[in-house]
Order: structure tokens, then C-alpha cells, then sequence
């Protein structure tokens, strides 16, 4: 259990040249008086210390709420006289500098917490927060602290990466520039033309590779901006360019592709299954269908994993294959490429045991369907009339091998 001494340590700014002197708590706030206890003041001027006390005075400052209770300081610090001969300043105030800025209305630590809630909340949004949790902002007041907040200016990357970058999807568009080697956003420009890109470059040399997409302006923007750096097409773009172009020329032979990849009786690949040669022609054409559509998502498969370990996002992948994310997520997630389903003939299956009979009946030159279900009918089949007759009726269709055409 913490003694009320150590509370009141964790809960006020204690400990930083201050003592509590009396908290007193009011029907909309609590002010806590503090005490400076340092001996003796730093000119800040000179940097000579000095124990001559001038004057004292009391300075009100707002510090972080206490359970939604807003908390006010009192403290009592002190002036002193500045003795150096040569020092300008006659008198300073005392600082406390891990506490609260000279003349702020807030501590520092309140302060950055109002600062967190304006960078994730913004003005209006984020004076309504404060409000709410004890604490007194303004929005103006809240952007003012975003606005202070100083972004340490990096070096100039080596190697730059430049792309174009949506603040709104199909609206506006801007630049975003990448540290490759850091993997790092740099900065975003306001547009997607070469200008602020030039300005840029311009403003932070030493970057000696471009990395960019292969439109002109970009290009133009590297030549201009950072006229020593190499230009390079990044590996996205790249790609992307190939695919396209490779679209755009099979798209040309595609009559070709098709009679190529045809599903007539040219099968791809070996055939596995033991059966086949129980199949009739137009389930073999299915047979060889659905390795043909097997051995395409073998390829993407393929595809998509040489693409991911070469370092592409899912998205990328998506884009570059042509599929969706959650179809490049689902193979990704496979130990191995797709295997095959078994072309679908659940429908015949029933059938199935008679199909050979039925075939060489057929062969022996019967044509008559009833008949030929009335003796499967003997033979055990049990199912409709119907199937039989589509079986027959695909067999009708089919060219007749002379050998066996009785
Ligand atoms: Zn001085």
C-alpha cells in the first residue's frame, strides 16, 4: 500500500525541485500549491547561479485531471538576483524546466497529452475529448500543439523510391517518396506532376538512385531534380509493364491459343486415371477439360509463390496475376500447388456399372432406349429412365469407330 507521500508524488509534478504545501479540493476543481525548494537559481543569461532571493510569486498553471477532476497548480517560486558584473540580466525568474516551459499555462506533461489527443483526434474532435476528461483546449489551441511539434529533418535518402499516391481514390492524388534502403516514407507531395518533386530534390541532395514508375514525369522530375542519380524502373513497375505487354500480344494469337490448348481430342498430359479407357469420348473431353484447367492453376499457383518470395505484397500478387485477394491468400496458404477435382459426374454415377454394357450394345448396333433400359433393368439398375436416355443420346453423338460398328 503507498504511503499518501508517494501518491501524491506519482499524482503532482513532485520531485523536480517542488514540495507540496497544501491541496485543496473544490466543487469543479483541485489546486495543489507547490513549493520550488532548490536552494539557489540559474541565471539564464549567463548560467551563473545565485542564491539572492528578489521576490517571490505565484504562477497558476493547468496540470492533467485527477479522475476527470481538473487539476490547477499554484506555484510559488521565487526571482533572484543575477551577481555577475558582466550579465545583462539583473533579475531572472526561477526555472523549472521538467515541469512547465517558462510562461506556458501547462505542464509539460499535459501538455503532451493534449498533444496526443490532437494528433489522433485533430481541433474540434479533440477539444471535445479534452473537455470531457478534465482538461481545458481549444481546438486552435489543439492544432497549435501539432503545428509545434518539430519533425527532425532526415538526410536525404540514397536511394529514393517515387510513386504516385491517392489522398482519395479516383480524386486526388499526390507523391509519395520512399527511403528504399530504410524502408521509410520520406515525405508526401501535394501532386503527382514532376514540379514538387523537382523542389524536393532539389531542397535535399545526395540521392543518388531514382527508383520510379515509367511514366515521363517522374522521370523528368529525377532528371531535373537530381540530374547525378541514377534512374531506375522499380521491379513493380516492371513487372507490371511485362504483364500487360505479354496480354496485349497473346491477346493477338488467341485463336491459335485455343485450338492449341484445344479440348478436342488432344489430351494434355498423361492420363492417370486406370479407367479411361472405360470412358466415352465426350467424358474423356471432360476428363481432359479439367486437367487442362488443373494444369492452369498449377501455373498461378506457381505464379503467386515465385511472386511472394521474391518479396511481393498479397496485393501485388492480386494486381499482377489477375486474381482476387482472398483467391491469392487461399493458394498462398496451400502446402503445394491445387490438386485436382475429379470432374464432376455424380449425375451418371448411378450408371455407372452399365456403361460398358450399354456401350457395347450400342456398338452391336441397338438403337431402341427403352429396350436397352429394360434390360439394364434386369441387370440391376434402378434409377430412372432419363439418365439412360441422356447417356444414350451423348453415345448418338459420337462418331462411330469403324472397327467396332457392327
Ligand atoms: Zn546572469
Amino acid at each position: 500500500m503507498p504511503s499518501t507521500r508517494t501518491l501524491a508524488t506519482n499524482l503532482l509534478p513532485l520531485g523536480h525541485g517542488l514540495r507540496l504545501r497544501d491541496v485543496s479540493i473544490g466543487p469543479d476543481q483541485i489546486v495543489a500549491t507547490l513549493e520550488a525548494t532548490a536552494p539557489r537559481g540559474t541565471c539564464p543569461r549567463c548560467g551563473t547561479w545565485s542564491e539572492a532571493v528578489h521576490s517571490r510569486y505565484q504562477r497558476t498553471i493547468a496540470d492533467l485531471p485527477w479522475g476527470g477532476q481538473a487539476v490547477r497548480l499554484h506555484l510559488r517560486v521565487r526571482k533572484f538576483y543575477c551577481r555577475q558584473p558582466a550579465c545583462t540580466r539583473r533579475v531572472f525568474t526561477e526555472r523549472l524546466p521538467r515541469v512547465v516551459a517558462p510562461y506556458a499555462r501547462r505542464t509539460a506533461r499535459l501538455e503532451s497529452v493534449l498533444s496526443l489527443l490532437a494528433f489522433a483526434l485533430g481541433g474540434e474532435p479533440g477539444a471535445r475529448i479534452v473537455q470531457r476528461l478534465g482538461m481545458t483546449a481549444s481546438p486552435a489551441t489543439l492544432l497549435r500543439l501539432v503545428r509545434r511539434v518539430t519533425i527532425l529533418e532526415q538526410p536525404a535518402p540514397r536511394v529514393l523510391g517515387v510513386d504516385d499516391w491517392a489522398f482519395r481514390k479516383g480524386h486526388r492524388y499526390g507523391t509519395i517518396l520512399v527511403d528504399l534502403e530504410h524502408h521509410r516514407i520520406v515525405d508526401v507531395l501535394p501532386a503527382r506532376s514532376a514540379e514538387p518533386v523537382v523542389a524536393w530534390l532539389e531542397a535535399h541532395p545526395g540521392v543518388e538512385v531514382v527508383s520510379r514508375d515509367r511514366a515521363p514525369a517522374y522521370a523528368e522530375a529525377a532528371r531535373k531534380g537530381a540530374p547525378q542519380a541514377v534512374q531506375v524502373a522499380d521491379r513493380w513497375h516492371v513487372i507490371q509493364n511485362l504483364v500487360e505487354a505479354l496480354e496485349r500480344c497473346l491477346l493477338r494469337f488467341r485463336p491459335a491459343l485455343k485450338a492449341a490448348a484445344g479440348i478436342g481430342d488432344s489430351l494434355v498430359g498423361p492420363l492417370p486415371s486406370p479407367s479411361e479407357a472405360d470412358l466415352v469420348p465426350w467424358q474423356r473431353r471432360a476428363e481432359a477439360a479439367s486437367q487442362q484447367k488443373h494444369a492452369s492453376k498449377v501455373e498461378r499457383y506457381q505464379q503467386m509463390r515465385t511472386l511472394r518470395d521474391a518479396g511481393f505484397t498479397v496485393l501485388d500478387i492480386a494486381q499482377l496475376v489477375g486474381a482476387t485477394r482472398p483467391t491469392v491468400y487461399r493458394y498462398l496458404a496451400l502446402g503445394g500447388p491445387p490438386e485436382r477435382q475429379r470432374p464432376r459426374r455424380s449425375k451418371h454415377r448411378v450408371l455407372a456399372p452399365y456403361e460398358p454394357y450399354l456401350v457395347q450394345r450400342w456398338a452391336e448396333g441397338c438403337r431402341n432406349r427403352s429396350r436397352l433400359f429394360r434390360e439394364i433393368r434386369l441387370l440391376g439398375y434402378q434409377h430412372s429412365a432419363r439418365t439412360v436416355s441422356l447417356f444414350l443420346k451423348r453415345l448418338d453423338n459420337e462418331p462411330q469407330p469403324a472397327s467396332t460398328a457392327a
